[in-house]
């Protein structure tokens, strides 16, 4: 609807088609921007009865793009508040962010595998979304002494969240959770470099099956 005909040439011939009155349609398919333009110079007789015809289908043609626009805005309305309901949130509520997704280094034996939020010890650690509690103990809650204490929570569509270097458990495995719910204090237990938070989204409840977990909560509204 945004495109207009602005080549002189192609003015040149629409105006001449509506002044013999047979070039109304052909006119407005080039846009209301033309006929209010031009409508003004127009003199004769003849004239001017095809210049009112053009600006009356201009005008019709201008409320129904006002009217396909306004549908295009509920829509998007829609949309934004679909994402809200999904309900994920961040696992801390105040951080810093600090060693990334992908990122390499001597702190791994791979690719980091999870996002860092660097917190003080004993910062309120919340599930990220409704779920249930499929991992939660020492030892990584299974997946390895790299990640100390640690919890994992299964969500719907085949998502899962992963908390780590944990200084306290607060969640047992088969538990139910909900979207913010407290679920441990974090820590800097395992290989750790310093007091933090390491959350991963994975696509199975074991370790190497990560996603970048910044990217996965933006998608899902979340600011981080
Ligand atoms: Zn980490």
């Amino acid at each position: 609807m945004s495109k207009r005909v602005t080549k002189p040439s192609i003015r040149t011939t629409a105006v001449a088609l509506a002044a013999a009155g047979l070039g109304a349609s052909l006119v407005a398919g080039a846009g209301s921007a033309f006929a209010a333009e031009h409508a003004a110079a127009v003199t004769s007789p003849v004239n001017v009865t095809a210049s009112a015809a053009v600006a009356n289908q201009a005008d019709v043609q201008a409320k129904v793009a006002a009217q396909v626009k306004a549908a295009a805005v509920k829509a998007q309305a829609k949309t934004v508040s679909a994402q809200k309901s999904a309900a994920w949130v961040k696992p801390v509520s105040s951080y810093a962010l600090s060693a990334s997704y992908n990122q390499g280094g001597a702190m791994w034996a791979h690719k980091h595998s999870g996002q860092d939020f660097a917190v003080p010890v004993g910062t309120v650690v919340k599930a990220a979304a409704d779920g249930t509690v499929v991992k939660a103990g020492p030892n990584g809650g299974g997946d390895g002494p790299a990640y100390g204490n640690a919890i994992v929570i299964k969500h719907a569509n085949g998502t899962y969240s992963q908390y780590a270097h944990l200084s306290k458990i607060q969640v047992n495995a088969g538990q139910k959770v909900s979207a913010g719910q407290q679920i441990a204090l974090s820590g800097n237990t395992g290989n750790s470099s310093g007091p933090h938070l390491h959350f991963e989204i994975r696509t199975t409840p074991n370790y190497g099956s990560a996603v970048n977990p910044v990217a996965f909560l933006r998608t899902h509204g979340v600011t981080i």
